[in-house]
């Protein structure tokens, strides 16, 4: 039955993404028409026309960008569950984000207490740590540092993503987790959203914590596996 309940959330969910989405697609679907319908006059002068090709690209960019965070969590893989360790999959994150930390001048450091056992798809919850480890670094324009903590709090794993970033006011915190609410120019609003639903998917939740100008704290709590807290292999 709550599985049931579950699904049919997650379908309604996935399709009022989808209306959202076939939204997003049709403004710059709109916009390349435009512009090819003024590249097809003869009379428009060379630098103009490299500046229609531009803004062409930079929409049919966003379209992709939109197009592949949205197939990445809709794939019908949340039922593939296993055991596994939560501080290994924050390492691998950490490798995998650690070539645009550093050429976004961010350090990552992380204290992660041994055999955080955690039952679940792995994938999704590796998705969800990049998601907020990328919108960390990503906070910090002039570098800085993004500390990652793991650790075992009575019947919950505790996961700390932080930043030194711009931080966020009230208003801003409001709207985080609403699909297409993005303040980046390349932004496709949808990362917090989709990690947010993953967590929620996991019956764990999400605190986020801000100062404008200071930086932002994630902490992502778990219900830690019930059977055992260690690993068996
Ligand atoms: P995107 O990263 O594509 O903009 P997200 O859904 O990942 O979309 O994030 C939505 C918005 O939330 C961001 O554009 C940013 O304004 C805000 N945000 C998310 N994480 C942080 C953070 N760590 N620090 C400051 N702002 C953040
Ligand atoms: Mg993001």
């Amino acid at each position: 039955m709550a599985i049931e309940v579950q699904r049919g959330e997650k379908m309604s969910a996935m399709n009022q993404l989808a209306a959202a989405l076939a939204h997003e697609v049709r403004n710059p679907l709109t916009a390349v028409h435009g512009f090819i319908q003024l590249l097809l006059k003869d009379e428009i002068p060379e630098e103009r026309r490299n500046e229609y090709l531009q803004i062409m690209l930079h929409e049919c960019n966003q379209v992709q960008a939109v197009i592949t965070e949205y197939l990445s969590w809709a794939k019908p893989q949340m039922e593939e569950t296993c055991q596994f360790d939560i501080g290994q999959l924050i390492d691998q994150s950490i490798h995998i984000t650690t070539p645009y930390a550093q050429s976004n001048n961010v350090e990552i450091r992380s204290t992660i207490e041994p055999s955080l056992s955690f039952t679940s798809n792995p994938c999704k919850i590796k998705q969800c740590l990049i998601n907020m480890m990328k919108n960390g670094i990503e906070a910090m324009k002039i570098g800085g540092l993004l500390q990652v903590n793991a650790r075992k709090m009575d019947d919950y794993l505790v996961i700390e993503i932080i930043d030194t970033g711009v931080g966020m006011t009230q208003a801003e915190l409001n709207r985080l987790g609403m699909p297409f609410y993005s303040t980046k120019e390349k932004g496709t609003g949808l990362g917090t959203m989709i990690s947010y639903r993953i967590i929620e998917g996991v019956n764990g939740k999400i605190n986020v914590k801000s100062e404008k100008g200071k930086g932002t704290c994630f902490t992502i709590f778990l219900p830690a596996d019930s059977s055992s807290t260690r690993l068996t292999s």
